[in-house]
C-alpha cells in the first residue's frame, strides 16, 4: 500500500543522501554533489566590518592566531542552515558559519581567511582543550557541566529539542511515544543525554553526526532522530516528501561560543562582538540569509551572559 507510492521518492531521497554522505566521508571535489537545497549565494550573504588595529594581549588564542595569520574555527558540515560543507567546493555555508565570520571580523581577522574545522559533538571539548581550534561555532549547548571543561560567550540562538520521524509515521508525537522506538542521536550530545535520563524506555542508538542518523531514518533501521528543532528543519526541509520535525520543542538548548577554558579575554571580547552584531543588525542579516530560509522569522536572539572570569 504505502511502502509501493513511496518507493520511488525513498529511492531518488536516498541516493540524494547516499551521496552527500559519501562526498562528506571522502572529501570527493567531483561535481557530483548537490549544492545546498536553497542554500544561500555567496553574493547573497552579508558582508562584515573587518575591525583596523585590533589587539586582544591578554588571550593566549587571539595572540597565537595573530602569529599564524588567521583563526582556527570548529564547525558542523552535515547541518544544513546551521552548519554545512559543499563538497564540491569545500565552502562552509550556514547560521553557525556566519556567527563565526561575523566573530572574527570583530577579532580583526577577514573572515575569508578563517580555516573551518569539522568536528564532531562529542569531540569538542578535546579539540578546544588541546589548541587544535581556537574557538567552535556549532549548534552547542551552553551548561554546566561543559562550562567544567570549556568557556561559552554568547547565547547567540535558543534552539529546543525536537523529533524527526518520516512522514509515514503516525504513533510518535512527542517524547512521550518513544518507548520501545529506536531513537537515533549524536554520541556526547545533550539531546542523546536528555532521553538515556528522562525517557529510559526509548531504545537509543547513537552515531557520530546527525546526518547518518538520518540516513539511517530513511532506511527504516530507526524510527526518530532526535537533536535541536533548528537542525532537524534543515534535514525535513531536504526531502520534505520523506520527513517531518513533530511536536513541541522539550528543551531549551542556548548556543554558545566554545572558547578554551580559563581564556576570558577572548571570551568577554567574542561577548562584545556579539551584543554589537545585534545592535547593528549583522545578526538579523545573517539570520535571514541562513536559518531564516527554514520559514521561520528571525527570534529575537537570547540576551548575552557575560558570567565572571573563571
Ligand atoms: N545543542 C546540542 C548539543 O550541544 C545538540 C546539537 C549538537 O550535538 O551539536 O549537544
Amino acid at each position: 500500500m504505502h511502502i509501493h507510492s513511496l518507493r520511488p521518492r525513498l529511492r531518488r531521497a536516498l541516493a540524494a543522501v547516499a551521496l552527500t554522505a559519501l562526498a562528506l566521508a571522502t572529501g570527493a571535489c567531483g561535481k557530483e554533489g548537490s549544492p545546498p537545497v536553497k542554500g544561500p549565494e555567496g553574493s547573497e550573504l552579508p558582508q562584515y566590518k573587518v575591525a583596523k588595529n585590533f589587539q586582544l594581549p591578554d588571550s593566549p588564542t587571539w595572540e597565537k592566531a595573530k602569529r599564524r595569520g588567521h583563526l582556527v574555527i570548529g564547525a558542523k558540515e552535515d547541518q544544513p542552515y546551521m552548519g554545512e560543507k559543499d563538497p564540491a567546493s569545500g565552502l562552509y555555508t550556514g547560521f553557525d558559519i556566519e556567527i563565526a565570520k561575523m566573530m572574527s571580523a570583530a577579532l580583526g581577522f577577514p573572515p575569508k581567511t578563517i580555516e573551518f574545522k569539522t568536528i564532531a559533538s562529542a569531540n569538542r571539548e578535546t579539540a578546544l582543550q588541546n589548541g587544535q581550534i581556537d574557538f567552535y561555532v556549532g549548534t552547542y549547548t551552553i551548561n554546566d557541566m561543559r562550562k567544567k571543561l570549556v568557556g561559552f560567550a554568547g547565547p547567540y540562538y535558543m534552539a529546543g529539542q525536537s523529533l524527526l520521524v518520516r512522514t509515514d509515521e503516525n504513533d510518535i508525537k512527542g517524547p512521550q511515544d518513544l518507548a520501545g522506538k529506536r531513537v537515533c542521536s549524536a554520541a556526547g550530545s545533550t539531546p542523546y543525554q536528555r532521553i538515556q535520563a528522562d525517557y529510559p524506555r526509548a531504545d537509543l542508538i547513537a552515531y557520530d553526526t546527525y546526518s547518518v542518523c538520518v540516513d539511517n531514518l530513511l532506511t527504516f533501521q530507526v524510527d526518530a532522530v532526535t537533536t535541536d528543532d533548528a537542525i532537524l528543519l534543515g534535514y525535513a526541509a531536504k526531502v520534505p516528501d520523506e520527513l517531518k520535525v513533530v511536536g513541541k520543542p522539550f528543551s531549551e538548548e542556548p548556543y554558545g561560543i566554545g572558547v578554551p577554558r580559563g581564556d576570558n579575554a577572548l571570551r568577554f571580547a567574542l561577548d562584545d562582538a556579539l551584543v554589537a552584531s545585534e545592535k547593528n543588525g549583522d545578526w538579523n542579516k545573517a539570520y535571514d540569509a541562513t536559518l531564516g530560509l527554514s520559514g521561520v522569522p528571525a527570534p529575537k536572539p537570547p540576551p548575552v551572559d557575560r558570567y565572571p572570569a573563571s
